[in-house]
């Protein structure tokens, strides 16, 4: 069987929570290593993170954290931490973070390889970090190649393994993972995965974080539009092949963008091969 995580984002109230223990709890058939709950822009979700996290493990779930620096200082992170630690995790998912809608150009930008070594340098638990990548290079990344060589300093800096945002061009992660291999990146490059489950949201945030939605693909769900049943068809096909080329070729796992939904993600779980 692959390996594969689940990501949710944190839902808003107590019924959203408990909705989500269910989605958790039926996605646990398909065995992943771990659930991760994502941790709004600027640290706004903070609170809501914690309590999500916390409901899922209550229920028995490895669910663990994203981090950032968000509007907090070091001191903030650290205990932050220190709280998940009591939950009993041993992984966390470590980022810079998107700039807090309204920040402006005054946002301070803390790097994840200063989280990363900030974590190392003062949690002595023993803790799996995981840091994200870019196959299709990150929109703010100077280049391709530094990009690479900023992902290497996060690895240096104490990460044990990547996922990477999702893309829809095999050859791109591929492409990627060789470069990687050649600058000295030796830790797993988990691809993530987006099920396709509503075309224009995905289009407005593929154009935000660089993601390439290839022209066929665009055009064929232009044309299937709107009909729900034809969508979750033609895109858990496509999606399904997706993964299946990158566990061939090698792809350690699989780290699914659930958007807190079940159905997608396991229409595309239930097709792979090991
Ligand atoms: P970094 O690794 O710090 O890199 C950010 C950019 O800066 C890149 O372009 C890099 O090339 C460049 N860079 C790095 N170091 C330097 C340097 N020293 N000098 C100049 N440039 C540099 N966002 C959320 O808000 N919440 C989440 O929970 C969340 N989860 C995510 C999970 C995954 C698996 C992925 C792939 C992304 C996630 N994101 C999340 C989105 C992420 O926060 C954004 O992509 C963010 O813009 C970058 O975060 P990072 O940790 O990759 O940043």
């Amino acid at each position: 069987m692959p390996q594969f995580s689940f990501e949710f984002f944190p839902p808003r109230s107590s019924r959203g929570r408990a909705n989500l223990v269910a989605t958790a709890e039926r996605l646990s058939r398909l065995g992943p290593e771990f659930y991760s709950v994502t941790y709004g822009a600027g640290g706004s979700t903070r609170e809501r993170t914690y309590e999500a996290v916390a409901a899922l493990r209550e229920a028995g779930i490895n669910a663990i954290p994203h981090l950032s620096w968000g509007g907090v200082d070091a001191d903030d992170v650290i205990a932050l931490l220190n709280e998940y630690l009591k939950l009993g995790i041993d992984r966390i998912v470590a980022l810079r973070g998107d700039v807090p809608s309204g920040a402006g150009s005054s946002h301070q930008f803390r790097y994840a390889d200063a989280l990363v070594r900030l974590i190392r340098a003062r949690i002595d638990a023993p803790l799996y970090i995981e840091v994200a990548a870019y196959p299709e290079v990150h929109p703010d990344a100077p280049s391709a190649s530094r990009d690479i060589e900023f992902l290497k300093r996060k690895i240096d800096a104490g990460a044990n393994g990547c996922i990477t945002q999702y893309f829809y061009n095999a050859e791109a992660y591929f492409h990627f993972r060789d470069r990687c291999a050649a600058a000295g990146i030796d830790v797993p490059i988990v691809p993530g995965v987006m099920p396709i489950t509503n075309y224009d949201t995905l289009a407005r945030f593929s154009a935000k974080a660089g993601v390439d939605i290839p022209r066929w693909l665009q055009r064929r769900l232009d044309e299937i539009g709107e009909h729900a049943d034809a969508l979750l068809d033609f895109s858990t096909e496509v999606v399904s092949i997706l993964c299946q080329r990158l566990l061939t070729g090698g792809a350690p796992g699989l780290h699914f963008y659930t958007l807190n939904k079940a159905p997608p993600t396991e229409a595309i779980a239930e097709r792979l091969v090991p």
